[in-house]
């Protein structure tokens, strides 16, 4: 078993004092490489600060976080920001796609922001594999929900990460929709060989996951 991400003793805490929150208290997770691990917890109980610390969007109060071999910590700003787009895939309830740019354009957004050459053939791979290559031309606006939600799919495994990361991917959409597109995200982990980790609140959806990991006030507690 290889495991591909590692948190060890990650606590993080906002503000101070009386009005001190402690949104993770002691937090020790192992992923291992190629599984598809569903968050489950109420609002507000950390779900969001874990997968961003996860994905080195945020650093901790306390505690690491490895991803493969590169401990989170070690790297500087710059180098942080790098190893995350090159090495991890986000995925958000709202999308975040940009509105002026088409589909394709938001699709190797990333990739070009890096300065690398997009793998074209990879990415129409997904991009066909995701039902959206008669959209590839049109603005995100112009898309349905789930359209749009597939889109940011395709742009987060456009750069190749290990490891995609999904905060309520699903969270605005129906349940069949959800269920399209969860699929398309397992059948992509699976043929592409990567680590998905997903926040949901559809118990549905977290029965499609080899794991399920529930946190309380900060902590796991199954
Ligand atoms: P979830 O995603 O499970 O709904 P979050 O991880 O977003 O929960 O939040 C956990 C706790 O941390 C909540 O009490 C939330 O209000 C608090 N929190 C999250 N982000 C911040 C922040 N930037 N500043 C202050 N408190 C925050
Ligand atoms: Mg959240």
């Amino acid at each position: 078993m290889e495991m591909i991400l590692k948190a060890t003793g990650l606590k993080k805490y906002y503000g101070r004092g009386d009005t001190m929150v402690k949104a993770l208290d002691g937090v020790d997770l192992e992923i291992e490489r190629g599984k598809f691990t569903a968050i489950i917890g109420t609002s507000g109980s950390g779900k969001s600060t874990l997968l961003n610390l996860l994905g080195g969007l945020d650093v901790p109060t306390e505690g690491s976080v490895k991803v493969g071999d590169t401990e989170l910590a070690g790297l500087d700003g710059e180098h942080l920001t790098l190893f995350r787009r090159r090495q991890i895939g986000f995925i958000f309830q709202n999308y975040n796609l940009i509105p002026v740019l088409t589909v394709w354009e938001n699709i190797v957004f990333p990739v070009s922001l890096d300065g690398r050459k997009p793998d074209r053939e990879f990415i129409m791979e997904a991009v066909r594999l995701l039902g959206l290559e008669k959209k590839l031309d049109a603005l995100p606006g112009q898309l349905s929900g789930g359209q749009q939600q597939r889109a940011a799919i395709a742009r987060a495994l456009a750069s190749r990460p290990s490891v995609i990361l999904a905060d309520e991917p699903t969270g605005n959409l129906d349940s069949r929709t959800s269920g399209d597109v969860i699929g398309l995200m397992k059948m992509t982990g699976r043929e592409f060989q990567q680590t998905i980790v997903m926040i949901t609140h559809n118990p549905e959806i977290a029965q499609m996951a080899d794991r399920v990991v529930r946190i309380e006030d900060g902590r796991i507690v199954a």
